[in-house]
């Protein structure tokens, strides 16, 4: 408890000039109730102000100016524990972002508005010795009256209408005993828990296989310590991941632990949620953004009261206010969701590794297709290696057949489907079984174009093409969701040859449908998935076998396991790889990984289809190949030629303004004093700066972008000469109508 008059306080107020501690009096009657990570009152110039309490000191600073007093606190309790708010102070160092965003990022979303629900429930006044005399005598007098007070004993917190549903009387005999004083109405805070209708078959551990007992040993050896260590769990699709996730788990639970699971947000499946839930049951609480504001504060209450053990969740779950987490587990390790492309633009692999580094806590990594970062950490030593390389009782990887459509086309074959893929479908449909087809893109086509003018649809706003999305026949930014009608006449030089390319999703559904008139297809995107349930409805309906081809985006190649499901078709290979973005080698190597995975996990062997106009591409004949190592030396090879990440730090600056001259001059003054940094310093590379130059989204939301991106090593160095220049640059006259935002180690260049 505070014994030091003084706090430090961080206000919840968003300008630069204020990201910093500010002392206040602690008064006398809060002293002994305030602590670190509590949210209180305070006075802020003319206002009052919500802040946050860091530490305490003996001796304040006050720059000239008067020490005020806390006003109040917001919360009887601390917010967040102290290794929490050393991982806050971490990512402002780590992300260039102030103190309160990083807090910010860490409670549930819409925290401040949320209120607990309580419902009325319904309690004795009386126990013991009296209560049974009272059930004996009103057993003969008032039967159903001694029924609803012997429910009441048996337990729990009812409402009056469950009660008297149980006791099988009615409320007005509930009601009745209120009025005799027997019962007494009191106010309970609810759980409003997204899961509580449904249930989930109870699963026992798996006798492990040999690879996943000497995976697990090394693990829990690490518990056992209760020392700081990072494991790389690199198994191959349907290896049993998730099996050794569930066993460190429960070794974990046994000494007294929580753990945090991260999946993605696209895989956080009904059928994940239900492998965590099956084992451990109510120790498990679900956190992710389709749970309502209400449930999401819940789960998080219950989180740091102790009354849950486990939580699975998507990315902010790496901020779960648990006191003691024993172990992190990052699934699928390598996806882009686990980097936020918002302030802070922190990386829950990194955090989770900061924060198990203070806990003394184990994180597991698990992927099929490690990301470079990770697996080059391994190979230099500073992450264990842990290897799953057969799957589960013998069956074998699916055969991957590539097909070249450059040579489809000259066989006269123009269609989405190649020959193979409609061979293979049709073998697939006449078995019984299941297909996916799996295309990167969601809508019908992928832009509009006059042939007559060369006009491109695109967005007034965004510099990028519009999507065609059929039925309402609109126009979509795939950025900023500007929406117009679809023009039948060129709005440039009016002629009527519009034509459409390329193909999403929703083509290929049509297309499908078209070409297999008995099979039930359905289609699975952002598109079709927004409203609550969508998402579960359409895989129950895979599941239970009523649609034989699903056809989908990303969000089906990670983390479904439908053993009926013996071919997946990949129309188009190159929408990855065609991306300018150094690492769209890596993308295209893992999308085509994880789409396969999904193929032969039953007992039935996988087929996969891959289309594409690189055939001889090493991204392509690596995942064909089934070998990681492969693909990961020679990509490692281009990062080192090209100076790329990992093997050097990258920052990108982007500086944005709604006046394209200012925005150009602005980058190019911030760009000169980088390359003056950069000319004092060593960084290890041969040029540091990329830019200025237009960003490949050169403009979003009405406002021009420009880049820069600065290399490097080592990180710190980078990082720490990036800041000093921003910070320079804001201080000039020249930056008053520009945003400056920095992205460290970023996954997005667009
Ligand atoms: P991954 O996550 O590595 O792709 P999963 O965890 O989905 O693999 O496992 C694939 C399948 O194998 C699942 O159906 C799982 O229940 C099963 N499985 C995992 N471990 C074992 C085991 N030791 N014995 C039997 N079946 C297992
Ligand atoms: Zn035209
Ligand atoms: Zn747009």
């Amino acid at each position: 408890m505070a014994i030091k008059p003084y706090a430090e306080v961080i206000v919840d107020v968003k300008a630069k000039k204020v990201d910093k501690v500010f002392h206040y009096r602690v008064p006398q009657k809060l002293l002994g109730r305030v602590t670190e990570g509590m949210r209180v009152i305070v006075p802020f110039g003319r206002r009052t102000v919500e802040g946050y309490i860091l530490g305490f000191c003996d001796t304040p600073e006050t720059a000239g100016r008067e020490i005020k007093e806390i006003t109040d606190i917001i919360d009887e309790e601390p917010l967040l524990n102290h290794d929490l708010l050393t991982v806050a102070r971490w990512m402002v160092d780590r992300y260039m972002c102030s103190m309160v965003d990083a807090i910010h990022a860490m409670m549930p979303a819409g925290f401040r508005k949320v209120r607990p629900r309580f419902i009325q429930t319904i309690d004795l006044d009386v126990r013991g010795e009296e209560l049974n005399d009272l059930i004996a005598a009103l057993s003969v007098k008032a039967p159903k009256q001694a029924a609803v007070l012997k429910t009441v004993l048996a337990g729990g917190a009812f409402t009056g209408a469950e009660l008297a549903r149980l006791s099988g009387t009615t409320p007005s005999t509930v009601r009745e005993l209120i009025k005799k004083g027997l019962l007494v109405t009191r106010q309970t805070a609810v759980r409003r828990d997204p899961y509580a209708l449904r249930s989930f078959p109870e699963t026992e551990p798996l006798n492990p296989t040999s690879e996943q007992k000497k995976a697990l040993r090394k693990i829990t050896g690490a518990l056992d310590r209760g020392k700081h260590e990072t494991f790389l769990l690199h198994g191959v699709t349907g290896s049993g991941k998730t099996e050794v996730y569930l066993q460190a788990i429960a070794h974990c639970l046994a000494k007294g632990r929580q753990a945090i699971v991260l999946v993605p947000e696209i895989s956080l499946t009904p059928q994940m949620v239900e492998r965590f839930k099956g084992r451990f049951g109510s120790l498990v609480a679900v956190l992710h953004s389709r749970l309502s504001t209400g449930e999401r504060y819940d789960e998080w209450q219950q989180i740091k009261a102790g009354r849950v053990k486990v939580v699975v969740g998507a990315r902010s779950a790496v901020f779960a206010p648990f006191a003691d987490p024993g172990l992190i587990i990052i699934d699928e390790e390598h996806e882009t969701s686990y980097k936020q492309e918002d302030n802070p633009k922190y990386h829950a692999r990194e955090v989770a590794v900061a924060r198990a580094r203070l806990s003394g806590s184990a994180v597991i990594l698990g992927s099929a297709t490690p990301s470079l970062e990770s697996y080059s950490r391994a190979v230099a030593g500073r992450y264990t290696l842990l290897n799953l390389n057969c799957r589960v009782s013998g069956r074998s990887l699916p055969v991957v057949n590539i097909v070249d459509l450059r040579e489809e086309m000259h066989a006269g074959h123009r269609g989405i489907f190649s020959r193979l893929l409609l061979e293979q479908t049709q073998g697939v449909l006449e078995r019984g079984e299941q297909a996916i087809l799996f295309l990167n893109r969601r809508g019908y086509s992928t832009f509009v174009v006059c042939r007559e003018c060369g006009l491109v649809m695109r967005c007034p706003k965004c510099s990028i093409t519009l999507t065609l999305h059929a039925g309402d026949n609109v126009l979509r930014c795939h950025y900023c969701d500007f929406r117009r009608q679809a023009p039948d006449i060129c709005p440039k030089c009016g002629s009527q040859s519009i034509r459409h390319f390329g193909v999403g999703t929703q083509k290929v559904e049509e297309e499908a449908a078209k070409r297999f008139p008995g099979a039930g297809v359905a289609r699975m995107d952002t598109d079709t998935t927004t409203k609550k349930g969508s998402h579960e409805k359409i895989l129950n309906r895979f599941k239970e076998g009523r649609v034989d081809i699903l056809v989908g985006t990303q969000m089906i190649a990670k983390g479904l396991d439908f053993p009926g499901v013996t071919m997946v078709g990949v129309i188009a290979a190159d929408t990855a790889l065609n991306l300018p973005d150094f690492r769209s080698g890596e993308r295209t190597f893992q999308l085509l990984t994880q789409v396969a995975g999904r193929a032969g996990r039953g007992d039935s062997p996988g087929e996969v289809v891959v289309q594409t106009y690189n055939p001889e591409h090493y991204s392509i004949l690596n995942a064909q190949n089934h070998d990681y190592r492969a693909f990961y030396f020679e990509e490692m090879k281009m990062r080192e030629a090209l100076e790329y990440p990992p093997y050097c730090s990258l920052v990108r600056i982007v500086i944005y303004g709604t006046e394209e001259n200012s925005v150009i001059r602005g980058a190019e003054i911030l760009a000169e004093i980088l390359r003056q940094s950069a000319a004092e310093h060593s960084l290890g590379v041969s040029q540091a700066l990329l830019g200025p130059a237009p960003a490949p989204v050169s403009r979003l939301r009405n406002k021009h972008r420009w880049q820069i991106c600065m290399k490097g090593k080592p990180g710190q160095l980078v990082r720490r000469l990036v800041r000093e220049a921003v910070e320079k640059a804001r201080d000039s006259t020249m930056f008053v109508n520009l945003g400056i935002s920095t992205d460290v180690d970023p996954l997005n260049l667009m």
